[in-house]
């Protein structure tokens, strides 16, 4: 995959996973204001934080979530996360040291924390956000046996606790770019089908408009001469009635390939339909554009010298401001034009 197709992936898969994420931090939210209801009701026995404190840092991370969903750039929704990510480990599952009772607590609660990184592993798609949110869960393990020494249990199962929990996330990850990138492949391959034109290889119209209009634009803004040339191949309709059908598709064949092999560097080329094709130059001097047309016709004349095909062209340099619509209606009359005045030949639009 090349870079910006990667860059494209990555952005989809950004915006695809922002409502989990939301979710995610959302739930730990309501995970940290339903533990600060138990213990403010006697419920269930706190870690040494007051109720009204874990409330507040539920209500924080809510808000958190909410920042999440809200903000544009990634830097900032990142640090959201891992803030958020924090604030939920430390209010529910490093215990104060010396409360009451919170030795005892330290693994339950450091379970109920753990499902939080495994779903936020799941989503993250940057690799240098699954770093840090991987420093941050084994920063949190480590302050915690820093604070409480290992529980009963021993430290090697602490730590394998605390990598399944990586892991897991990681594996999630995996599966759920795998999904991603399985999808963004189909919807290229679809894409390009949609857009190509089966018997020359050209964009199709469908091509040209989204592309054409895009790099038209572009250079538009950057002050760049645009032009366009329609081709249109003359009496087709007689080379189909007088050589059938497929021999008319093989001229038709041999049109793209004159085409696509005299386009240059800042050259978009498409099949309009019929036998109707068109070319746009960007930063092309008028006389290059001529060469252009002319070689094609030149070219296809060669190929079809047995049908005696010729060709028609009409090229229109676009006005500064000029919208691709009006160039091209323009191009067309100048190949209307072309047609009028005997066919083989290239008119130059007004
Ligand atoms: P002109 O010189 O005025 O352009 O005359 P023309 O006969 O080329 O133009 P017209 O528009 O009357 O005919 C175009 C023909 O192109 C009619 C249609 O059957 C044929 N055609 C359109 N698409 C295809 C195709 O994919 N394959 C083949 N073989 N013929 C096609
Ligand atoms: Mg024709
Ligand atoms: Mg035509």
């Amino acid at each position: 995959m090349d870079p910006e197709d990667r860059a494209r992936l990555t952005a989809v898969q950004v915006s695809a996973t922002r409502p989990a994420f939301t979710a995610v931090l959302s739930g730990g939210a309501a995970m940290l204001v339903v533990t600060a209801i138990l213990e403010w009701t006697g419920a269930a026995p706190g870690i040494g934080y007051p109720w009204w404190l874990v409330l507040l840092a539920g209500l924080a991370v809510g808000a958190m979530a909410w920042a999440n969903w809200r903000l544009r750039d990634w830097r900032l929704r990142l640090l959201v996360m891992l803030g958020a990510t924090a604030t939920i480990g430390v209010f529910l599952s490093v215990p104060v040291p010396q409360a009451a009772g919170a030795a005892d607590q330290f693994p339950i609660r450091t379970g109920l924390f753990h499902l939080i990184p495994i779903a936020l592993l799941a989503l993250t798609v940057r690799r240098w956000s699954v770093v840090l949110l991987v420093g941050t869960v084994v920063a949190l393990a480590a302050v915690r046996l820093s604070l409480f020494n290992a529980p009963a249990s021993g430290l090697a199962i602490y730590w394998l606790y605390t990598a399944t929990t990586i892991a897991f996330g990681l594996m999630l990850s995996a599966y759920r770019t795998d999904f991603a990138v399985e999808a963004f492949r189909a919807r290229q391959v679809l894409w390009k089908q949609a857009a190509t034109d089966a018997l020359t290889g050209l964009p199709n119209r469908a091509g040209w408009e989204r592309d054409a209009a895009r790099v038209y634009e572009d250079a538009g803004h950057r002050g760049a001469p645009r032009s366009l040339v329609f081709f249109d191949v003359d009496r087709f309709k007689d080379v189909n009635d007088r050589w059938g059908h497929a021999e008319g598709d093989e001229v038709l064949r041999s049109l793209g390939a004159a085409l696509a092999s005299r386009l240059g560097p800042d050259c978009y080329a498409a099949r309009m339909g019929g036998e109707e094709f068109i070319a746009l130059h960007i930063d092309a001097v008028p006389a290059a554009v001529e060469r252009f047309a002319q070689r094609v016709r030149a070219d296809f004349a060669t190929l079809n010298a047995r049908h005696g095909c010729t060709l028609s062209a009409g090229i229109a340099f676009a006005h500064p401001g000029e919208s691709l619509a009006e160039c091209m209606r323009r191009a067309d009359e100048a190949l209307y034009a072309a047609k009028e005045g005997g066919r083989d030949r290239i008119v130059l639009a007004s």
